[in-house]
């Protein structure tokens, strides 16, 4: 690679960072490191309608979350700031001078209204080479005209001045070229001095250009945009050090075509943002992965895997290893499906491989929610607890209703498994359980359960409906860890209490 690998991740801070927004900033992050690069982190607020208050900070959030670190940017600092566009005026100016003075760009006073007009006379009309004679511009009205509506104070918009006819030429590295006739594409605004700001095109240009950016990796959205791009680099001079483009395939919809909205996440049960958002105006909560139970890492494995593949069936990486193995090359042009299942199996795998004391420290928050003080627990037991449920949670908050048994005794007992083991003999069955149980010096699993099969087999009884009664009584409902492993845990006294309870509440279906 010929020049410093810098990359920048550039949202607009109108809303929560979609979670596709998540992924272009992954994958800057990750081509950085990987090239031993810079990550900078750009916010493009010129568009002051859209501006959200708290968008900004919680796009540093989440990148924090991810675990994607900002070598430069708003709170980071770094030599090529401001690294928020509000701030960078000057700059803009200058530049937009630069091309008026070029004559690449032209001054417009065209009003809506006009614009309306316009565009209601001529159904297909396109502010460009072919219309930009009939309208009023800095190219029709004299000099005098000009300089007086600008002193006069009029609102205009600085427009880029596009040559017709000529082939422009993206050259994307996942995409190869991609060639536009410049005659379809439209003088663009660049500046309104309504507000004093540039447009997206300008600033973004302007900006990659001044802060060395080697590599435009962005959403495949921002491909239309790509030819008026290089045109700008051209009219400025800057065309040899125009940034590489990697425009990244869309996130599809996990059922069906079109692209990923927050309406699918509503409808599936999915979160597309990466953290809860409180929408400041309209106070309606939007989900998100962290609050939802998602491990940081294991959104990071899902998200990298939608759109590249490492060559080979390896799915979990860490962010190390995903560093290591990222490339281009292996991007895919196709739109990638958003297979949230998917999602979920990467966080179960993630959480099979978080420490159990870890794990336990984790579920400490679910049981309070619950009622159930965790203080009262020592650290050892629930880290037993979590050893014995974790196989079966894609979530942290899923270890509840796994584990809700080993903090309280069932109230409940599943009507299903009562129909059919809580036989008429169950009572009497379960009653010399207990003086078995009693009998037991050693109540660990290993001492306990050939005892208890023992009696069952000696006595003629059938294993699955006594074996069941024991364990309905015990955890409620017919599933969950080994049965002696959870009495061992829970104790003699406490699983004899449950049998009792058992005997006491649970009714026989006749
Ligand atoms: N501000 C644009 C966005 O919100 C940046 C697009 C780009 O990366 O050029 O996505």
């Amino acid at each position: 690679m010929d020049r410093p690998v810098r990359v920048r991740f550039a949202p607009s801070p109108t809303g929560p960072l979609h979670i596709g927004g998540v992924r272009t900033a992954l994958y800057n992050y990750l081509f950085a490191r990987q090239n031993g690069g810079k990550m900078i982190l750009r916010i493009e607020d010129t568009d002051s309608q859209r501006f959200v208050p708290g968008a900004e900070d919680y796009i540093n959030e989440a990148l924090a979350w991810l675990g994607i670190e900002i070598d430069e940017g708003v709170r980071e600092g770094g030599p090529f700031g401001p690294y928020k566009q509000s701030e960078r005026r000057d700059i803009y100016r200058e530049h937009v001078k630069m091309l008026l003075d070029n004559n690449r760009a032209y001054i417009a006073f065209d009003t809506p209204a006009e614009l309306e007009a316009a565009r209601s006379a001529h159904p297909n009309f396109q502010y460009d080479a072919s219309t930009r004679g009939s309208m009023r511009n800095s190219l029709t009205l004299s000099a005098e005209e000009v300089e007086s509506l600008i002193a006069a104070g009029t609102p205009y918009v600085v427009r880029f001045l596009i040559e017709p006819g000529r082939d422009v030429e993206v050259d994307d590295l996942i995409r190869g070229k991609v060639v536009i006739n410049s005659s379809v594409l439209d003088d663009k605004v660049l500046y309104k001095s309504a507000d004093d700001l540039p447009t997206y095109h300008l600033a973004n240009i302007v900006d990659d250009h001044l802060m060395e950016i080697s590599h435009v990796i962005r959403g495949e959205e921002w491909l239309p945009s790509a030819p008026l791009h290089v045109l700008l680099y051209e009219a400025f001079g800057w065309s040899d050090t125009m940034p590489r483009f990697v425009h990244l395939p869309l996130l599809l919809k996990p059922d069906g075509k079109g692209k990923l909205s927050k309406r699918d996440g509503d409808r599936l049960g999915f979160p597309v943002f990466p953290l809860e958002w409180h929408d400041p105006k309209s106070g309606e909560i939007s989900s998100g992965y962290r609050e939802s139970g998602y491990l940081p890492q294991a959104v990071v494995n899902f998200l990298a895997l939608l759109g590249w593949n490492p060559g080979d069936d390896t799915e979990i990486m860490s962010m190390d290893e995903l560093v290591a193995k990222f490339s281009l090359d292996h991007c895919s042009r196709a739109g990638a499906k958003f297979a949230f299942e998917k999602g979920k199996w990467f966080n179960h795998s993630y959480l099979q491989m978080v420490d159990d004391a870890t794990l336990a420290q984790m579920f400490k928050p679910v049981l309070k929610k619950h009622g159930v003080n965790p203080d009262d627990w020592s650290d050892d037991y629930l880290t037993r607890v979590v050893s014995m449920v974790k196989g079966r949670i894609n979530f942290v908050n899923d270890l509840w209703e796994n584990a809700s048994f080993f903090f309280v005794q069932p109230t409940e007992y599943e009507a299903k498994s009562v129909k059919k083991r809580w036989t008429p003999d169950m009572p009497g069955n379960m009653k010399t359980l207990i003086s078995i149980l009693r009998g037991l010096d050693d109540f660990s699993s290993a001492a306990a359960e050939p005892v208890v099969l023992g009696w069952i087999t000696d006595n003629g009884l059938h294993m699955g409906n006594v074996m069941n009664a024991f364990r309905l009584a015990v955890v409620g409902q017919c599933k969950g860890p080994h049965m002696f492993d959870i009495t061992e845990l829970l104790g003699k006294e406490e699983t004899i209490k449950r049998i009792e309870a058992g005997i006491e509440n649970i009714k026989p279906v006749e």
